[in-house]
């Protein structure tokens, strides 16, 4: 009786449609997403009635949720978000942060025409390559390059490129998976490769694989091992040795470097990532590398390397399906062009600036965070503090450093740590942090100075509403 009774209180659409309040979202957004908003809220009303699951909402609120629905249901899904985590390239939430001077070229390429395949020289049809090709010859030494979607296609290209119906040789040590996919064996096999692998596990001596070379190799593959280490009893031939064997043999060196970092971190005490110059500098006949991890570009794989082998890989069929837009290429050409210029690289390129952060400076950001968010929560909401701790790079890169880091502590009193975490992700923008001992953490290293006060609102208003 009850449940009827309060079936037949819901407004109808066409109610709600003549009310002030429909009538204004009527004057601003399309008719569609208006019913559509309220025929949802309508509806999860009527189930919460049938479910007898919660409270039934008062007219007010139905308006207020009505009204939130509407707003969602005009924005769009992609939207920007609050790094919170420390981890610098996070692949779930979009990896390198692109500079402004970079953006501000996307834009400029974007909204109008341009000579993305016409020479201007000759007046006739040009190559999209091109733009990016000398200055990336320039800064990695290699002879010559070629870019497409991202790293993953740019390995299965150059296999399918060159070594399909053929064998290529890797060491079982670096029989990677890169996460969403990537596997370097199921690769291989898409590409029609065969995979020789040899040595062990932690294992592989230069001699394995020149024991496995045979008429039908076409390439040996190194592999970064990316997102894991190998420590204590190991054993892997250096890119030098590799080369000198693949020379004697005459069969091309490749090597799948991952991140593709173009600066020399040794300054920095990081001993562990080899450069893409220094590879290419040891041999390599061809070396790939993603455009949006180490190198703080933006998405897209580079291949680099001998020119005949490019070539090849240039000409093939694929090359059209993995081949990048034009807002990829002026991101990429005007990311290459701070590199020009190491400092300017370090300091412009968020990803490099937010990885070589000075703990010091890092701390100061969080003070601010703090202070600014005790300065809008009522005392007794959440115990604020700054903790020490230490981020991680991300994106397949430098797996096993830790860098040191300063975070937001956040112990909430009237809720629970997960729930904090968890409104969090609702707000707009939303935060992504994550918990450790019983407390939230916001590290500062990856907050961008500019989201801090949208922060500080986001933290209160999940504290708090
Ligand atoms: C990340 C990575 C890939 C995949 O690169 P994407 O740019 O994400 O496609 C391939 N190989 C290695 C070794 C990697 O680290």
């Amino acid at each position: 009786m009850e449940q009827k009774k309060l079936l037949a209180a819901l407004p109808s659409v066409d109610e709600i449609l003549k009310s002030p309040e429909g009538e204004r979202w009527l004057g601003r957004y399309p008719r569609r997403v208006v019913l559509q908003g309220i025929r949802d809220i309508v509806q999860s009303e009527r189930d919460a009635i049938l479910a007898k699951e919660r409270r039934v909402l008062e007219k007010t609120d139905l308006l207020a949720a009505m009204d939130s629905r509407i707003t969602e249901l005009c924005s769009c899904s992609l939207k920007n978000a609050i790094n919170a985590t420390g981890v610098v390239i996070h692949t779930n939430l979009g990896r390198s942060v692109l500079p402004d001077s970079v953006m501000k070229h996307v834009v400029d390429i974007a909204s109008g025409y341009s000579n993305l395949e016409y020479d201007l020289e000759k007046g006739m049809r040009g190559k999209r390559y091109s733009h990016v090709q000398r200055i990336i010859n320039e800064i990695t030494g290699a002879e010559s390059s070629v870019i497409v979607n991202n790293n993953a296609a740019a390995v299965f290209v150059s296999l399918t490129a060159l070594a399909k119906g053929k064998e290529v040789i890797v060491s079982r040590g670096e029989l990677v998976e890169i996460g969403g996919s990537f596997r370097i064996p199921d690769v291989m096999s898409a590409s029609g490769a065969t995979l020789r692998e040899v040595g062990t596990t932690n294992k592989t001596h230069l001699r394995d694989y020149e024991n496995a070379i045979n008429e039908n190799t076409a390439l040996l593959l190194k592999v970064h091992q990316s997102n894991f280490r190998m420590v204590g009893f190991t054993e892997t031939p250096s890119v030098e040795d590799l080369v000198a064997l693949g020379r004697k043999h005459n069969i091309p060196v490749m090597f799948d470097l991952g991140s593709g970092c173009l600066i020399d971190m040794k300054p920095y005490g990081i001993h562990i990532e080899l450069t893409v110059q220094e590879v290419v500098r040891a041999g390599a006949d061809l070396v790939t590398f993603s455009g949006d991890k180490l190198l703080g570009g933006p998405q897209g794989g580079v291949i680099v390397g001998n020119m005949k082998l490019i070539d090849i890989i240039a000409k093939n069929q694929l090359m059209r399906a993995v081949r990048v837009d034009k807002m990829t290429l002026a991101a990429f050409e005007a990311t290459l062009h701070l590199y020009l210029d190491e400092e300017r690289a370090k300091t412009e390129i968020p990803t490099l600036r937010m990885l070589f952060m000075k703990p010091e400076a890092i701390r100061k950001r969080a003070q601010r965070i703090a202070s600014q968010l005790k300065k809008s929560l009522p005392a007794d909401e959440a115990t604020v503090r700054i903790v020490k701790d230490a981020s991680q790079s991300g994106g397949g890169a430098l797996s096993e450093i830790l860098f040191d880091t300063f975070a937001v502590s956040i112990v909430p009193q009237k809720m629970t740590v997960n729930t904090l975490e968890a409104k969090l992700r609702r707000q707009r923008p939303p935060v992504i942090a994550r918990i450790k001992d019983g407390a939230l953490l916001l590290d500062a290293r990856t907050v961008l100075d500019k989201d801090i006060p949208l922060l500080v609102t986001g933290v209160a208003n999940a504290l708090t509403a």
